[in-house]
């Protein structure tokens, strides 16, 4: 099954992805995006969190 994952050099914490998917991503302690559910949302969504990064940061893992 494909996951998302947060490359937080790139993440700048604009929480685009926090608001599409909730299940999905938290703001950790730095301010950077990190997955925490894998499965809390449909890939749909998580593609919509993907392509809504500004910064690019998040991608599929296979
Ligand atoms: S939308 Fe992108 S830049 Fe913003 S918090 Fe999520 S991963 Fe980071």
């Amino acid at each position: 099954m494909k996951k998302p994952i947060v490359d937080k050099e790139k993440c700048q914490g604009h929480m685009v992805c926090v608001g599409v998917a909730p299940e999905v991503f938290e703001i950790d302690e730095n301010g950077k995006s990190e997955v925490v559910n894998p499965e809390g949302a449909d890939e749909e969504t998580i593609q919509q969190a993907i392509d809504g990064c500004p910064a690019e940061a998040i991608s599929w893992k296979e």
